[in-house]
């Protein structure tokens, strides 16, 4: 018998009756000789419900107790679940984040797994258990109930898999796999049917919301391969896995793998700095102090010898970056400072994209062609990134797909 860890996001488990079909695929999985661990998410909207509910109440909430407000939502899945099956007449038990052994870090809201005592889990699996798990969350070394981050019931699954020396975990959503782009957007989007862990790292980095980044980090390092696919039709999935697998199979990816958007970012522009030494420095200490992350950042001395720099934080970011920069404003004698958060970063990921030079000029040809304009523009070895204003975003994401030709390269199998 071997272990499969499943888990299924909060659009499968919606309601009661999606919740019977989830049971359903679960027993067809367990049928087949396996033994089954589930890890589910909070119903459909929940959690985003539960943070709303936060926001309507205070600024500046207590994050331990947003956790202990936030791992209510999956909760109400593992019970709901778990009756679900026994009354299909299984043998299901349900275990909370701290039931399953999972200890985390004490950093609310983005805590990071330190260990899973699998005892427990072992115990049952051996009673011959279905056991239901509830994803995002874990309990500090002092007993506290801590979430994973957004999107954290992938990294639960995953860590269960790797805990329990399985090297495959399998993760059901309303998608059928990875797609080109997000299918919600581009109607011509195309499922990709094997990715490496580097490329997917780069997709769900820049906005590719179908799977969590860390999930698939923690995914490469103890080699999970991992098996996206969706919840409610037969269709094959994405395989998520190490190069050498790829290479098993015989199969390489095309040079370019997709196309992401990211919504998540605003722009800070400060115009008209004296240009003194170390002035540039200060600012970004100040942010570094304020735990404020800089995604893409540019900076350059006008004709008038003023220096000038733009940057991008993540909205979540926003307050508390304008509060230290009006402070720094007077202090450096800093002339004007805009903030757009009407933005999108696009980024175009491919394996060696930065070894090829007409790859880049290929997409600002075309983004000038189609007049959309750009700036801030990154590059790393397997992605090239850049800020376009929101009302372009679906445009420019669906010139890139029809530029790169996706969905005929997508449309056959490699
Ligand atoms: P779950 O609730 O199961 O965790 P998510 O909502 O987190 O599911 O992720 C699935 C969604 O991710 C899809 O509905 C799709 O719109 C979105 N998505 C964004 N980018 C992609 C992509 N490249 N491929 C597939 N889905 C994507
Ligand atoms: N329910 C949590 C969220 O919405 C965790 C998850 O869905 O994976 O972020
Ligand atoms: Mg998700």
């Amino acid at each position: 018998m071997s272990l499969v860890v499943m888990k299924f996001g909060g659009s499968s488990l919606s309601t009661l009756e999606k919740m019977k079909h989830v049971a359903n695929i679960i027993i067809n999985r367990k049928e087949q000789k396996n033994k089954i661990i589930a890890v589910v998410s909070a119903p459909g909207d929940k959690t985003d419900e539960l943070v709303t509910m936060i926001k309507s109440l205070t600024e500046k909430p207590s994050r331990r107790e947003v956790d202990v407000l936030l791992t209510t939502g999956e909760m109400i899945s593992i019970a709901l679940l778990t009756m679900t099956l026994c009354n299909l007449g299984e043998k299901a038990i349900s275990m909370t984040g701290y039931q399953a052994g999972i200890v985390s870090d004490s950093n609310y809201t983005h805590a990071k797994i330190k260990k899973i005592n699998v005892d427990k889990i072992n115990e049952y699996l051996e009673k011959d258990n279905i056991i239901i798990v509830a994803g995002f969350q874990g309990v500090d070394i002092n007993g506290n109930l801590t979430t994973l981050g957004r999107g954290g019931s992938d990294l639960t699954a995953v860590a269960l898999a790797a805990s329990l020396c399985s090297n495959y975990c399998e993760i059901y959503s309303d998608v059928d796999g990875v797609y080109t782009t997000d299918p919600r957007l581009v109607k011509k989007a195309r499922k990709i049917d094997f990715l490496s862990y580097d490329t997917m790292i780069e997709m769900s980095e820049t906005g590719a919301q179908v799977l969590q980044l860390r999930s698939i980090e923690v995914a490469k390092k103890y080699n999970v391969s991992i098996y996206a696919k969706s919840t409610f039709n037969e269709n094959s999935g994405t395989l998520i896995t190490n190069v050498k697998e790829l290479r098993r199979k015989k199969m390489e990816e095309p040079f370019i793998s997709g196309i992401t958007f990211d919504k998540s970012q605003v722009k800070f522009s400060l115009f008209g700095l004296p240009n003194i030494s170390g002035i540039i420095a200060k600012i970004l200490v100040t942010l570094a102090r304020g735990n404020i992350i800089i995604d893409l950042i540019s900076q350059f001395i006008n004709s008038n010898n003023e220096n000038n720099i733009v940057f991008t934080v993540n909205k979540n970011d926003m307050l508390k970056t304008k509060q230290e920069l009006k402070i720094l404003m007077k202090e450096l004698q800093i002339k004007t400072m805009l903030v757009n958060d009407k933005i999108v970063k696009i980024s175009i990921i491919g394996l060696g994209i930065k070894s090829d030079p007409n790859i880049i000029a290929r997409i600002f040809s075309m983004m000038y062609e189609k007049d959309i304009d750009f700036e801030m523009i990154s590059t790393s070895d397997i992605r090239v990134s850049f800020i376009v204003n929101e009302i372009n975003m679906q445009r420019a994401v669906e010139s890139l797909h029809n530029e790169f030709k996706l969905s005929k390269i997508y449309n056959k199998t490699i």
